[in-house]
């Protein structure tokens, strides 16, 4: 598979080859390249950003999860934001969702209300 890293601006065109027991990337410039493509092909992960509902309030709350969750859970955390309210007041930092979907991440808030 071909992927472009995305941890620094130069954007390395990675060529990912996944055997039965073994990853190996080629194509990155240094070796946070070959680190993500290892990660991308075996298990990859993504911040989840989202808005949750605000009782007594028509703004919602931005949140975050806090570091990145598999991307297969994705659309579970999504579906879980879009159902939760929160009550005021909240701080940036604050969690809203403690081992979001049983992942181990919390999901926390990412600007006061
Ligand atoms: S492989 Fe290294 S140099 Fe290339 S984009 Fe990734 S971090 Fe940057």
């Amino acid at each position: 598979m071909r992927l472009i890293c995305i941890n620094c601006p130069k954007g390395c065109e990675l060529d990912v080859t996944v055997t039965e027991d073994r990853v190996t990337v080629a194509g990155q410039g240094c070796p946070r390249g070959e680190a993500y493509g290892v990660a991308e092909a075996t298990n990859p992960v993504r911040m989840v950003t989202g808005l949750v509902k605000v009782a007594g309030s028509r703004r919602p709350l931005p949140v975050k999860t806090r570091r990145a969750i598999p991307k297969g859970r994705i659309a579970e955390i999504t579906n879980l934001l879009a159902n939760t309210t929160v009550i005021p007041p909240k701080r940036i930092g604050d969690v809203i969702i403690p081992d979001v979907c049983g992942t181990g991440v919390d999901v926390v808030a990412t600007a006061d209300f």
